[in-house]
């Protein structure tokens, strides 16, 4: 089972479940996962 871990809380996501139950975005060129877009929120304007 594929585990893929939220880069902005370090959530679990259980990655082969539904793919539309992660959030994916591109910061900077490179493609973050995250458990909700809240999280990629808050992580890119950290970034920033
Ligand atoms: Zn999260």
């Amino acid at each position: 089972m594929k585990i893929i871990k939220c880069e902005h809380c370090s959530m679990e996501i259980p990655g082969d479940i539904c793919e539309f139950a992660v959030c994916t975005r591109a910061i900077a060129g490179k493609e973050h996962v995250f458990c909700c877009v809240k999280c990629a929120e808050r992580y890119e304007k950290r970034r920033s």
